[in-house]
């Protein structure tokens, strides 16, 4: 149990301080928070570390006992820290607690070899954007060539023991760190040097992989949450629950669960709780509050132990009817002595301030959590992709029979961020034509999407060119009439252009446009062709004309153009069609319009 939790039971409480990770891929954010969680089992040795739903506590007797002399913990008064388990700023950005980030504080890790990387500026950005305080893990110290690791000991007692030559090389890595953030803006120094963490941040070197700089890491927040996120810290212990959906799973024995994070008040067996749904709030009654088995290994889900209530901040898997369309990065809140509207309400009001907009006709758009669906639903929109149905979960058959009833072919589509496609909906998909894009990272997801729709409309566009006459100007050789008449049969030469079969032929006599016959057959060295190209002479047959009353030899044709698919072509397809063909639609228009000025205009 967490001592913490009951220690003023009925007056205001501190509660733990909510910590995210966050950094670029690889930089080791996954390797600290085991790291952490490693050497806190070892430190706290009776498991006073307690795992909990997808987070994990670290009290602050463990820390004192993992930090040796950096910390005297009777300068604290903040329980510990709560670790999410699930590192990266998509879970940092998408998770919230009323409009603001779930977490109280972050750690950026970033590689001491790498430096700033996009994602980092990604994080940067959000942090920057939601003011969450931070420290810089400057991770992998132990890489630095000649480093002599010296297991779970404070950094500035290993860097002493280095080599002249390999303290430097490591300050060198640092000052190009505190570089890089001093030119997003903050101000940030060793953190040994820092004074006023609010106004600086606190660059911390350490090694997930050897555990040295953990102890300071933890000191450091610790010292950073005490000193300025007390007055957020404080709770009404006693009051009813506030938490907020991380993932929505089955438990075996307790049917649908909501894992959820309490950051304020406390939850207990029996409360009635209001969860976000999919349709809008979910009124129900806690059946149980589950945690794992202080002795299970990490990530076995199967064992859990019942408990009778928790308090902020803590996670908790909740077991409840009626909760198969709750969703993920919803508020849950335990109505107690309230009124049940006057919590509906604000649950509404939460849910509300998730901004999805969508229109009448456009993708169907999935994803994990709330904030993300926000998060990928604001992205399309800057790229004009309008959205007809988003949701939270994964991709099922009702969400391709949604995609199904779309009207444009591009819009016959769905695109899910960080969420699984269930086996028959991708069945169902493959069936009825739709769509579905699945990535884990939102620009790529819209980059995919977007090739598909450039790969439609370019098919599109090749079947209107196949549906529209294509300019051809082309000149009956002298000496080549094979036939006078029904068909005449003459050999030309193609000036611009292709000829086509099947086309009409025109002249222009001064300025007259004049139909003069259909080009019915086109014969290469005696062997029937669909067409002839720039160069090529050939012999074509034309229905209507007699050679020497409508046509003459050294007359210059032309494939005849309706007014409208000159226009196309003028004004949609002059990318698309062949320099040649350019060249003759341009002479085309010149002659037509010495007649009229705004013909196919
Ligand atoms: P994430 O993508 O940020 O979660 O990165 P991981 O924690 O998965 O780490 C990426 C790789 O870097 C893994 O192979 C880790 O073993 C390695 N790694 C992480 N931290 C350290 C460190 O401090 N020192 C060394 N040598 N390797 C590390």
């Amino acid at each position: 149990p967490d001592s913490h939790a009951d220690d003023d039971a009925d007056a205001g409480g501190l509660r733990t301080p909510i910590v995210a990770v966050l950094g670029h891929v690889d930089h080791g954010k996954t390797s600290l928070l085991d790291k952490i969680r490693g050497s806190a089992v070892t430190a706290g040795e009776s498991g006073a570390i307690t795992q909990h739903i997808g987070s994990t506590a670290v009290p602050l007797d463990v820390i004192s006992s993992m930090a040796g002399d950096l910390v005297d913990p009777t300068d604290f008064d903040l329980p510990g820290l709560l670790f999410i388990d699930t590192p990266g700023h998509h879970s940092f950005s998408t998770l919230r607690s009323r409009g603001g980030a779930l977490a109280d504080i972050a750690i950026l890790v970033v590689d001491v070899n790498d430096g700033f990387q996009p994602q980092t500026m990604e994080a940067i950005d959000i942090l920057k954007r939601t003011q969450t305080p931070f420290i810089v893990a400057a991770n992998k110290i132990d890489t630095v060539p000649g480093w002599n690791p010296n297991e779970g000991e404070p950094v500035r007692v290993s860097k002493e023991k280095q080599s002249d030559r390999v303290q430097g090389d490591l300050d060198e890595k640092l000052y190009e760190i505190i570089g890089q953030l001093s030119d997003n803006g903050f101000s940030a120094d060793m953190y040994w040097r820092v004074q006023d963490f609010q106004n600086n941040i606190g660059v911390v070197p350490v090694s997930a992989e050897t555990g040295e700089g953990v102890p300071d890491l933890l000191t450091v927040m610790m010292g950073l949450s005490q000193r300025y996120l007390k007055e957020e810290m404080s709770i009404d212990v006693g009051g009813p629950g506030v938490g907020t959906v991380l993932e929505v799973t089955d438990a075996r024995g307790f049917g649908t669960t909501v894992d959820a994070v309490v950051y304020d008040g406390t939850i207990s067996e029996d409360d009635e709780i209001v969860v976000g749904g999919l349709d809008g709030p979910i009124v129900t009654e806690v059946r149980a509050l589950l945690k794992p088995q202080p002795l299970a290994e990490i990530r076995t889900e199967k064992q859990f132990e019942r408990v009778e209530s928790v308090a902020a901040a803590d996670g908790v898997k909740i077991a409840a009817p009626d909760l198969d369309d709750a969703m993920a990065g919803a508020p849950v809140r335990v109505v107690r002595d309230r009124d049940v509207d006057e919590v509906i309400l604000e649950v509404e009001e939460e849910l509300a301030g998730f901004e999805v907009s969508t229109a009448e006709e456009g993708v169907v758009i999935k994803a994990d959590t709330l904030g993300s669906l926000e998060a990928l639903s604001g992205t399309l929109e800057e790229h004009e992709i309008p959205v007809m149905r988003a949701e939270v979960g994964d991709v099922a058959p009702r969400d391709v029979r949604v995609a199904e009833t779309a009207g444009e072919p591009i819009n016959r589509a769905v695109l899910a961020f960080g969420v699984d496609t269930l086996d028959d909906a991708e069945r169902l998909a493959d069936q009825e034509d739709v769509e579905i894009f699945a990535d884990d990272v939102i620009y790529q997801l819209i980059e995919h999407y977007e090739d598909h729709v450039e790969a439609i409309e370019t098919a599109q566009q090749d079947q209107i060119l196949d549906n529209i006459t294509r300019p051809a100007r082309f000149q009956i050789l002298q000496d080549h009439t094979f036939r006078q008449s029904d068909p005449a049969v003459v050999g030309v030469e193609i000036l611009a252009g292709r000829i086509k079969r099947n086309s009409n032929v025109a002249l222009f006599d001064g300025d007259e446009p004049e139909r003069v016959g259909h080009l019915k057959s086109i014969q290469d060295e005696g062997e029937d062709v669909d067409e002839a190209g720039r160069g090529d002479r050939v012999a074509v047959s034309i229905d209507g004309p007699t050679v020497g009353r409508q046509i003459e030899e050294g007359d210059e044709l032309w494939t005849e153009l309706p007014e409208k698919h000159a226009k196309i072509l003028e004004q949609e397809l002059k990318e698309d069609i062949t320099g040649d063909e350019r060249e003759a639609l341009s002479q085309y228009l010149e002659k037509q319009r010495n007649r009229d000025p705004f013909w196919g205009k």
